[in-house]
């Protein structure tokens, strides 16, 4: 899945190479990607098949509207191209992943890349074809050839993006405008990971520390507060001075949407970014709404952490360090019998899969030199049961990731379990809420089974902590993206200054500032020229809508049992049947325009310092 990216993912935190021998372990540790293709030259002779399979979709070309049997022909070749260059494309990237100084993967990923773009252009005139055969033919078709249901829902979609879709010749001229609007993240890209100067300082244990990302990430949360406003300090203060040259570059990439959007004629930009899974205006509304309205509860935890940390004055850098500490070790092993446990609530079904899917050798547990840093779950293969590439590091966090990426994988074998290859493509705005829901029931188990009140507090210190960041952290991020792309829209000239300003108002207002909650530094509020979100299309917000509806199912499903269960199931089982938006309401009730899952992301939120609370009021008595 293209848009898999873990918070993890975005801000590596870079693992040093293992010389260690691998633990004793009772899981399979290291994937067997036979399953995929025996040998490299099996591989070899898929991608030339698919290569070979290109002339053909093109004859296709000019007939679609003349049968529903020559439609479902030329759909059929395309899905069939696609399915097996899936699979072509996870061996390559795995196989990469491994080891990313190898050049002999790497170049085979770059041969898949070519092809699949081959692949892409020569399939480029289908959709203006469908939308010029129009929807009533093409719908007196789907209703006359049964083959073509597992194409209705695409086909649909295709014809809903008529107004949209321009004319063959202005669609090449967008296409290869592609090259230059996708180059403002290219540039932030190189800029921040090779070219900035970052600073090094020296902490007072006497280490000296290199701040770039990685090293500001890790640095930020040590215990030391002087330490932290030191790294603080060093870091944003080099941002800083690059202020100017990094508003250009985002002002680059706010151009090329608002470019997209008004190209193809859409009303404004969140038109342009919700278009795309059909998303309701009203689901990014409310989420934004509610999170204003809540506010209180964040601050609430801000006051919680200033008496945790033992501060009076909490301010912008006090916001990383871990609340509480905790040494216990989570081996693999452990990670996955407990997980197992912590999802039991999800039932036999899910339960079973999960068993049966803990045993195959789809896994990359451990890091090792050269390895990809963070964790995700391949999926695209439709035929093979899906892969995992972890960094276990045997720390809660590594279980949380555990949970949450097998998660991702038991959605995909539920999917492919229920639908054609054709409708198994589920959207960003469903899968993270499926991997979520793990991690949550996860914590819940965990909490349930602490052995005191020190492991409690561990467990709902780090809970909260990702409500903040992946709930009220990311709307702030979207009404960013939102007021800047506004602005715009609108004309108004947008320099690094007026970026810095207007992240600096959302962010004093998010954290109390004005209020006496919690102090931002203005030398922070350069923090907009760091964030690598801001390039990614601005879905950041279905961070926020993932992880309430997960808190929403999680739930319910507590809560009423059975029934709620059979509906969340049902979501995943719909896989990519529908529009995400559709698929929630359908199969479970849950509408996403109404302020129902987020309310309930805010009871778990007060819940959580509700418990913390009693625990810190007892130990103070
Ligand atoms: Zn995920």
């Amino acid at each position: 899945m293209k848009r898999l990216l873990l918070l993890s993912l975005l801000f590596p935190i870079l693992t040093l190479a293992q010389e260690s021998e691998t633990p004793e372990t009772k899981a399979p540790t290291v994937w067997d990607l036979t399953d995929l293709f025996p040998s490299v030259e099996d591989w070899e002779t898929a991608l030339n098949e698919v290569s070979d399979g290109i002339p053909v979709l093109e004859s296709y070309q000019g007939k679609l509207g003349e049968s529903a049997a020559l439609l479902e022909a030329a759909l059929k070749e395309r899905s069939d191209l696609s399915r097996k260059l899936g699979r072509v494309r996870v061996y390559a990237s795995l196989k990469a992943d491994e080891d990313l100084g190898e050049p002999e993967p790497r170049a085979r990923k770059q041969r898949v890349s070519s092809v699949s773009s081959e692949l892409w252009q020569s399939s480029s005139w289908m959709s203006p074809e469908i939308i010029a055969v129009g929807p009533e033919k093409i719908e007196a078709f789907i209703a006359e050839a049964p083959g073509l249901a597992p194409f209705d829902h695409g086909l649909r979609s295709t014809l809903r993006h008529a107004p949209h879709t321009l004319t063959p010749e202005v669609e090449r001229v967008l296409a290869a405008a592609g090259k230059l609007t996708r180059q403002p993240s290219q540039i932030y890209s190189v800029f921040a990971n090779a070219d900035l100067p970052w600073p090094t300082i020296t902490l007072s244990t006497g280490e000296e520390v290199y701040l770039n990302q990685a090293g500001y990430s890790k640095y930020r949360a040590v215990d030391n507060r002087d330490d932290r406003k030191a790294v603080f300090d060093a870091f944003w203060g080099k941002l800083g001075a690059y202020q100017s040259t990094m508003g250009q570059v985002l002002l680059s990439e706010v151009e090329a949407n608002v470019f997209q959007s008004e190209m193809r004629d859409y009303d404004n930009i969140l038109d342009w970014t919700l278009s795309g899974d059909n998303l309701p205006e009203e689901v990014y509304r409310s989420l934004v709404k509610v999170t204003n309205e809540s506010l209180p509860t964040l601050h609430r935890y801000f006051k919680l952490r200033e008496r945790m940390l033992g501060i009076d004055d909490i301010r912008y850098y006090d916001v990383y360090p871990d609340l509480v500490e905790s040494d216990e070790v989570f081996t693999i092993d452990r990670s996955i019998e407990t997980t197992v446990l912590g999802v039991a609530g999800l039932g036999e079904e899910y339960g079973d899969l999960l068993k049966s899917y803990v045993q195959i050798d789809h896994t990359h547990v451990f890091p090792q030199k050269g390895k990809r840093s963070g964790a995700y779950m391949s999926g695209s293969a439709y035929d093979t049961d899906p892969y995992m590439l972890l960094n276990h590091n045997d720390d809660y966090n590594s279980m949380s990731t555990y949970a949450h990426e097998v998660g991702h994988a038991l959605h995909t074998i539920l999917t492919k379990e229920h639908q054609p290859y054709e409708k198994s493509g589920y959207s960003t705005f469903i899968a993270e809420t499926a991997a979520i829901v793990n991690e949550l029931m996860l914590q819940d188990y965990a909490l349930e089974n602490a052995k005191d009140d020190q492991e409690r507090l561990f467990y709902l210190g780090t809970a909260l902590e990702q409500l903040r960041g992946t709930f009220f952290r990311q709307t702030m991020f979207a009404e960013f993206e939102l007021a800047i792309h506004e602005e715009v829209e609108k004309g108004a000239p947008l320099t690094g200054d007026r970026l810095t300003q207007l992240y600096g108002d959302l962010l004093k207002r998010y954290h109390g500032h004005d209020e006496g909650v919690l102090t931002i530094d203005d030398a922070y509020c350069v923090e907009w020229a760091y964030i690598p979100h801001f390039y990614y299309d601005f879905y950041v917000f279905q961070y926020a809508t993932s992880i309430s509806a997960a808190a929403y199912y999680t739930e319910e499903i507590k809560k009423n049992g059975e029934p709620a269960l059979e509906k969340y199931l049902n979501v995943l089982k719909a896989g990519g049947s529908d529009d995400p938006h559709e698929i929630l309401l359908e199969e479970s009730g849950l509408d996403m325009t109404q302020e129902a899952p987020y309310r309930a992301l805010i009871r778990r939120m007060e819940s959580i310092m509700d418990q913390i609370e009693l625990i810190l009021d007892q130990e103070s008595a």
